[in-house]
């Protein structure tokens, strides 16, 4: 009740009240364009797996009826792998980079389960902690979730915070 409560308050400021106030806009629901490579969709469920089992509900779905895209396209930027915009939710992929840069399973699944992150409305961790929402991330990949992933799921994300449990 408390944890429903605080929640209703915060998102008043932003997005009105309702049921899914920890979600943005795509409220942790994708499809995958027909551009999405077999290994790519594969990465991306299992980083929707790791991201329910971390925070102890199902929080991401994949599903044909999905809200928000994800898609396959070049990105100028020659730093970014992936991106998620922010206006409609999309998650944009390049594929050229990803083969390159993040060829193995984990580094995949790494990079969704940061975009999804942003997808709740999470930001990056401080310069120089080690997790999932590290900016700087590759080639030194950090392939799991870490406490300062916690701490900013609980600001920004849909994890409850801990003395509220
Ligand atoms: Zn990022």
């Amino acid at each position: 009740m408390g944890v429903l409560i605080r929640l209703c308050l915060t998102a008043l400021l932003v997005v009105g009240c309702s049921t899914s106030v920890e979600m943005t806009n795509c409220e942790g629901s994708f499809y995958f364009d027909s551009n999405v490579t077999f290994d790519e969709e594969k990465s991306a469920y299992e980083a929707a797996r790791r991201w329910n089992e971390w925070v102890g509900r199902p929080v991401v779905r994949i599903e044909s009826s999905g809200r928000c895209r994800i898609f396959e396209d070049p990105i100028k930027d020659a730093t970014a792998i992936a991106y998620r915009w922010p206006d409609t939710g999309e998650i944009q992929i390049d594929q050229k980079k990803i083969v390159l840069r993040c060829p193995d399973e984990s580094c995949r699944e790494a990079l969704f389960m940061h975009e999804f992150g942003h997808s709740f409305g999470m930001g990056h961790i401080p310069d120089g902690e080690r997790g999932i929402m590290s900016a700087h991330r590759i080639p030194d990949v950090d392939v799991d979730f870490t406490p300062a992933d916690r701490l900013e799921c609980e600001r920004h994300g849909p994890c409850v915070y801990a003395d509220e449990l």
